[in-house]
């Protein structure tokens, strides 16, 4: 039986994720885990996230299928847990499961492979979700397809796309070890502060780097800083991306920490950049909605008050106003304050008011530089002065007399090629550049 949940977690604490890894352990008592539990990232500009809207699933094969009382006893076993781990007392948490028995898996999996790819891409209403799960469900714990939800069932809307995920394999996957902390440690049960030891992280992360990434970011000059331990109240230690589950395993290893109670190996599509819609142009881009779109700079960036850079793009359909590289960017801005109009760039990002949040850019071509001085007296060679306000230039000597400045090259320190924002702000679903083939970073 597939099982799909999401939405139990608050700002405050819990995290779907520990639930999935606790359940991946406690659900042995009825089957075996096959394969690896999910972690599905999805639309990253919902307003209903409470962080980086993740979906959790996992396959049990029940050690007997066909044992009607196994899969209503697993299925309470799951529910009790979002019952008693639920941030239910949220505003914004909405816990949603869904139940899939295999004589149903057939059926789902077109259905479902499309409400995947549009939890990832788009805006999906609540009642698309519950219409599928009227159209295909049953009423009893046991069999076809059965959910559950608390409060407005949000939930279940990531509950059927991570159960689209496991239906439908071939998409990109990457792979996240989390290490989570004794239940007595978590921040809001007042536990200590967490501990890791930044060091062994750095170690971790340049024994198997580039198969794994954003454990430190290295972007700021003073020191490498861990990226992979969050600073809120979560069950999460830590967590360590790579390409292989034996990357991040072979990562965690190194790692120095405090006594964790549990960790778990998901596969994911982080860092795959499944979320990007390639746009034909900025008229067809909607809000809410994220995007690779080629286009030429219309404006210098200008820097707003808290340090981020906005530029204009634009196309033959238009302009979009603003491509933002906001202040967590840090040096990433760098690159789009010496943008110049008439540069031909790759934007790639998320849209939500009326803003571009760029996760990366790739600099096509540039236009040659340009400063404009006095010009130079043909006759003697030197630099021509200003003869009055609106009244050219002249050279008193020769007595030679020009109107305009002169435009002179000046060479360009920015280089085509792509540009990203460091580990630290770094969307979950963006696809680092250290993960793009030769092939993709020249095309
Ligand atoms: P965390 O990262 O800590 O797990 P979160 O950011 O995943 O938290 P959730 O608590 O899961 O946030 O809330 C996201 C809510 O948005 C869920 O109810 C989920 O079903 C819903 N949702 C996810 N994707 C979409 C989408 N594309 N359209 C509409 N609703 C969505």
């Amino acid at each position: 039986m597939l099982i799909g949940m999401d939405d139990t977690d608050s700002n405050e604490g819990m995290c779907t994720t520990y639930l999935a890894a606790l359940l991946a352990d406690e659900l042995k008592a009825y089957g075996t885990v096959s394969g690896l539990p999910y972690l599905i990232r999805l639309n990253p500009t919902v307003p209903y996230k409470t962080r980086g809207n993740a979906a959790l699933g996992l396959e049990l094969r029940l050690f007997d299928e066909s044992d009607s009382s196994l899969r209503e006893q697993a299925v309470s076993h799951v529910v009790s847990r979002i019952r008693e781990y639920a941030a239910a007392d949220c505003e914004k948490t909405n816990p949603g499961a869904v139940f899939i028995f295999e004589e149903t898996y057939d059926k789902m999996r077109a259905p479902l492979n499309l409400f995947f790819k549009k939890a990832v891409t788009d805006v999906i209403e609540i009642e698309e979700a519950r219409s599928l799960l009227s159209a295909f469900g049953s009423k009893t714990r046991g069999a076809g397809l059965f959910h559950f939800s608390l409060k407005n069932g949000r939930g279940l809307i990531g509950s059927l796309a991570v159960c689209g995920a496991a239906l439908n394999p071939g998409w990109a996957v990457t792979y996240e070890y989390l290490a989570y902390r004794l239940p007595q440690n978590w921040g809001n049960r007042g536990g200590p502060v967490r501990f890791v030891d930044p060091d062994s992280l750095i170690e971790a992360d340049r024994r198997t780097t580039p198969d794994t990434w954003d454990t430190v970011d290295y972007s700021k000059k003073s020191k490498p800083f861990p990226v992979c331990v969050p600073g809120s109240d979560d069950p999460v230690l830590y967590g360590i991306r790579g390409n292989s589950p034996q990357s991040v395993q072979k990562a965690a290893g190194f790692v120095v920490s405090e006594e964790t109670e549990r960790f778990c190996v998901f596969q994911t599509n982080q860092g795959t950049d499944a979320h990007l819609i390639p746009a034909g142009s900025i008229s067809e881009m909607r809000p809410l909605h994220s995007y690779i779109l080629g286009g030429t700079v219309h404006s210098y960036a200008e820097t707003l008050e808290g340090g981020h850079d906005i530029f204009t793009l634009s196309d033959a359909s238009g302009n979009l106003s603003a491509c933002a590289a906001y202040e967590p960017t840090g040096d990433f801005r760098h690159v789009i304050r010496q943008l110049l109009p008439g540069d031909s760039v790759t934007v790639y990002g998320s849209l939500k008011n009326q803003t571009l949040n760029l996760e990366k850019i790739k600099i096509q071509t540039l236009v040659p530089a340009v400063r404009q001085t006095n010009p130079v007296c043909p006759v003697c060679g030197k630099r021509m002065e200003s003869a009055g306000r609106s009244q050219g230039f002249r050279c008193r000597a020769c007595r030679t007399t020009a109107a305009e400045k002169t435009a002179v090259p000046v060479p360009r320190t920015l280089k085509p090629g792509f540009y990203e924002v460091p580990p630290s702000a770094r969307r979950h679903l963006s696809k680092p550049l250290i993960r793009c083939s030769k092939e993709e970073l020249e095309n």
